[in-house]
């Protein structure tokens, strides 16, 4: 595993999009709609660096799962709890790969009429883009790698740590543990 975004790196830069953020709504008050579950620490962090009143809420989407490769088209899991017109909306995305799933996000969220919709995304594996998303706020550029930590996982596992690390095709291979699991 090859560490490719320290700890502290990632709390400098999103202390920097928590202050873009509030510079850019001095009126206060967007409504941040993290992407279950890689989003849970980046969701958390930012929070804590947004000096502006907001709230908050959480979808979910089909995505990799146990895989390293991308399963299709997205599917909505687990939609929203209120009505999003006429407010300022910020999708928060753990990393946008090839961009289907922001394109999805952003398509069914425009079509409820907010007063905007703008996307900050901790990861942006922009070689790998196949739709043309607009993203406001992006940590980090990063290289064609299946990266995991900092809420992103393999198979469940490595959300915990607090580094971005990348993992080798090796370590892609299940485990005999994973796979009598039934995740992979
Ligand atoms: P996209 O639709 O942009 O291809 O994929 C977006 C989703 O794929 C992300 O929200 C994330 O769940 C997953 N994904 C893409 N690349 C990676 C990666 O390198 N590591 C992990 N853990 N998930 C990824």
């Amino acid at each position: 595993m090859e560490v490719l975004i320290g700890s502290e790196a990632i709390q400098g830069r999103v202390r920097e999009i928590g202050r873009q953020i509030a510079r850019d709504h001095p009126e206060g008050a967007p409504l941040l709609i993290g992407v279950l579950r890689g989003c849970v620490i980046f969701m958390a962090d930012l929070m804590k660096c947004l000096p502006i009143p907001h709230e908050i809420d959480f979808i979910s989407i089909s995505s990799y799962e146990s895989s390293s490769t991308s399963s299709g088209a997205p599917r909505l899991v687990k939609d929203i709890g209120r009505d999003i017109r006429g407010r300022d909306v910020i999708i928060v995305e753990d990393i946008v790969d090839t961009g289907h799933t922001l394109d999805f996000l952003r398509r069914t969220f425009l079509a409820r009429g907010p007063a905007s919709l703008k996307t900050v995304a901790l990861l942006d594996k922009r070689s790998r883009r196949e739709c043309n998303v607009p993203i406001e706020y992006v940590g980090f550029e990063i290289p064609d790698r299946f990266v995991v930590g900092y809420g992103l996982d393999f198979a469940e596992r490595f959300r915990h740590l607090p580094y971005i690390a990348a993992l080798s095709p090796e370590e892609l291979i299940p485990t005999p543990a994973i796979r009598s699991a039934g995740v992979a």
